[in-house]
């Protein structure tokens, strides 16, 4: 995912390193190239501008240009600036899900991910977590989806709520907290249905089923590899409905990566998890540290 990212930092670091003495103009001429290695990577550009301006000004004291090792003073500082740009001040807490039926709402555009990364989520709580799971499909517009969940939820071993037929998203939602509540279940998980663009219907639904479900977390499915659109239908998503967190998926891909990057400075909202390919186990939790270690080779 950051392979091209990774490359171009990697080689203007290299010369950093090798350089010994560093002058404030050594290190201002390598900010320029990793900003553009960043906007390449298609990082929001005021994201990178923040980036650079907070490296520069870190890396530019006499402490680190006099130091012995200057070049790898600011390697470090660019590292814990990764850290802060990925994830804020410190990382997420845990989900909230202590308060059975714990209701999850999964939202997101049609084909981001978001069905597979329900049941991928669904099976991750089950096995590392131990809770109870019940998964329902509320896609109304296609039955496809609502089957896929359901054959998704045999595989996983998770149960997933009967399909009834000509319930709407809402009711569904209302159904699904009840058979969560009566059959003991610690979490409910919401799986709503999605368009190929944001527009009010999707919108109104989402609104709808959020009334009725009082989610305790919102999560976005968006696919990583459209990089800065994942950041806009992340803040589109927000500013209409709230979301409290994101799942970037297709992170095994060869996108840029920008999307990891700009997402929190942007939305204020944390990436929870990240997928790593259509298999039910390829979901990670987001390590920020883990992330700018693979950045930075
Ligand atoms: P939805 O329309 O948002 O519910 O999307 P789906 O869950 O049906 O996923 C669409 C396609 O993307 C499926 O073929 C999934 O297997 C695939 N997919 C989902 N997440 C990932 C991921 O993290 N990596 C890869 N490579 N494929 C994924």
């Amino acid at each position: 995912m950051f392979e091209n990212l990774s490359d171009r930092l990697g080689g203007v670091f290299d010369r950093l390193t090798k350089q010994g003495a560093l002058t404030e103009d050594d290190v201002t001429a390598a900010m320029r190239e990793v900003r553009v290695a960043l906007l390449e990577a298609d990082v929001s550009l005021p994201v990178a501008r923040n980036f650079v301006k907070a490296v520069t000004s870190k890396a530019t004291g006499s402490a680190v240009t006099k130091s012995i090792t200057p070049g790898q003073q600011v390697v470090k500082i660019v590292h814990d600036e990764l850290i802060k740009t990925l994830q804020g001040d410190d990382a997420p807490d845990a989900l909230r899900i202590d308060n059975p039926p714990a209701p999850i709402l999964m939202v997101g555009l049609q084909g981001s991910g978001k069905t597979t990364t329900t049941a991928k989520l669904a099976l991750r709580l089950k096995d590392r977590e131990k809770k109870r799971v019940l998964m329902a499909s509320l896609d109304t517009n296609r039955p496809a989806a609502m089957e896929q969940l359901a054959i998704l939820g045999t595989q996983i071993g998770v149960d997933t709520l009967p399909i009834v037929p000509g319930q709407t998203a809402p009711q569904i939602a209302q159904r699904a907290k009840q058979q969560a509540s009566l059959g003991g279940y610690d979490v409910v998980m919401l799986d709503t249905a999605g368009r190929l663009h944001i527009d009010q219907q999707l919108m109104d639904e989402v609104l709808a089923v959020r009334d009725i479900a009082q989610p305790r977390e919102t999560l976005l499915v968006v696919d990583g590899l459209t990089g800065q659109d994942a950041v806009n239908v992340a803040t589109e998503f927000d500013g209409k409905v709230g979301i409290s967190g994101v799942v970037l998926t297709r992170m095994d891909g060869d996108g840029r990566g920008g999307a990891a990057l700009s997402m929190r400075a942007i939305t204020g909202k944390p990436i929870r998890f990240v997928g790593l390919g259509e298999k039910m186990d390829a979901l990670e939790t987001f390590d920020a540290q883990r992330v700018a270690g693979r950045i930075l080779g």
